[in-house]
């Protein structure tokens, strides 16, 4: 599944050449079965990313509005012990926030060695919302490709493992999930006016996500394109691909105090 869904570096992905309702010709039931047996894998690589304080991992979603982002997070990282896992949602910057560079609330939202950090959009707005709406002159944002590979590379130099997913939904899939947000009354909260807005450049959008995949998937901070029309097989395809790159991080348990068989503890 990584190697399906990898970006390659320096790729030429065409967004219109790929399939979002790909289901990888499997079912609901059999997918079911092996997310339930991956999340058991992440919750034990987990303690050990935890107990080792070695390294740190990144996961980045970016996705549309509706592609999915917090129903991932829900899904997915459901079985894992909160405490070595942080969250952080990345909104229009604070007026504190712009007043620094674009990096500088990313920087702080990396997580430290032994957690799983999780970024709800991210740095990427940054060359994203941003280069659609021409929020900063194009001269600026089209350096921020080079220089969020370095600052990437920075992290994973540091012990960061970076993982980044574009979770990618059809304009239909969109049409449908926002009308949900219209008709459904536990759901009437998400839908934001504002989004209607942002689907009109549904098209300008598609060309800044092709930007930012072919040109940030590197090595050492790999984009992978999933398919997130069916969010069954959105979880499934996130859980294996994290699942996959925890199990070649080379994670255990620290070495215990020695001689722990001569331990006697008092009554
Ligand atoms: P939501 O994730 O639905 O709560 O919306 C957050 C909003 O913040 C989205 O419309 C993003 O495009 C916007 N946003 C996030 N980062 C930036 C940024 N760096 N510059 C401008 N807008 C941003
Ligand atoms: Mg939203």
């Amino acid at each position: 599944m990584k190697e399906r869904y990898l970006i390659k570096p320096k790729g030429e992905v065409r967004l219109a050449e790929f399939a979002p309702d790909d289901c990888g010709g499997m079912n609901k039931k059999d997918a079911r079965k092996i997310l339930k047996a991956d999340k058991k894998k992440l919750r034990d690589l987990q303690a050990k990313l935890y107990a080792g304080q070695k390294h740190a991992l990144l996961i980045v979603l970016q996705a549309m509005d509706t592609g999915g982002k917090d129903g991932t997070i829900k899904h997915v990282m459901s079985g894992i012990n909160p405490q070595g896992c942080q969250i952080t949602n990345f909104k229009v910057p604070t007026p504190e926030e712009m007043a620094h560079d674009y990096l500088w609330r990313v920087h702080k939202a990396v997580p430290e060695k032994g957690k799983i950090g999780i970024f709800n959009r991210s740095h990427y707005e940054d060359v994203l919302v941003v280069r659609v709406h021409n929020l900063v002159p194009q001269n600026v944002w089209s350096q921020r490709y080079d220089q969020i590979n370095e600052f990437e590379h920075l992290l994973s130099e540091n012990g960061v493992y970076i993982l980044k997913f574009f979770l990618y939904i059809s304009k239909e899939e969109q049409k449908r999930r926002l009308q949900a947000r219209i008709d459904e009354p536990y759901k009437q909260w998400k839908f934001s006016r504002g989004d209607l807005k942002e689907r009109a450049f549904w098209d300008h959008y598609m060309e800044a996500y092709e930007a930012a995949l072919n040109r940030c998937s590197t090595p050492w901070a790999p984009w992978y394109l999933v398919p997130a029309d069916h969010k069954w097989y959105r979880n499934l395809v996130v859980a294996r691909i994290i699942a996959q790159t925890m199990e070649g991080m080379g994670l255990h348990y620290p070495a215990p105090e020695p001689d722990l068989d001569k331990v006697v503890i008092e009554d």
